[in-house]
């Protein structure tokens, strides 16, 4: 697959990590608020800030990571306009690049190390 799609698919692998960790971490939460408890001492607060808050801000920050992910093709929000979003876009919103297709490398900085083509070097020497 076409290295340009790494960055994309390591936020889409976060996005789904953060969502699948929530369970657990509300599990976890949910069983030191039971053992807090104990001391008759009001603990919502407490599960507010240290177990929902983090789960479900962790989620919003790798979700809008992968909602405003550059495109590789023209850079620009590939899921966004300034009044538009689809996460589930198959397509940049912008330049119409289908998702996953192979990028023509524009820059130096866009060209990965396994496509470096080191016979070209020979000139500069
Ligand atoms: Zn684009």
């Amino acid at each position: 697959m076409d290295p340009a799609w790494d960055k994309f698919r390591r936020r889409q692998r976060a996005f789904w990590f953060a969502i699948l960790l929530c369970p657990p971490w509300f599990a976890f939460g949910s069983l030191l608020y039971y053992f807090l408890a104990r001391f008759e001492l009001n603990y919502d607060l407490f599960f507010i800030l240290i177990v929902a808050l983090p789960a479900l801000g962790n989620i919003m920050v790798a979700h809008w990571r992968k909602f405003f992910w550059p495109c590789p093709n023209c850079g620009r929000p590939f899921h966004a306009t300034w009044f538009y979003g689809n996460l589930m876009a198959r397509q940049c919103v912008h330049c119409g690049l289908r998702k996953w297709a192979p990028v023509k490398a524009k820059t130096i900085k866009s060209i990965s190390l396994d496509q470096w083509n080191p016979v070209a070097d020979e000139y500069f020497d």
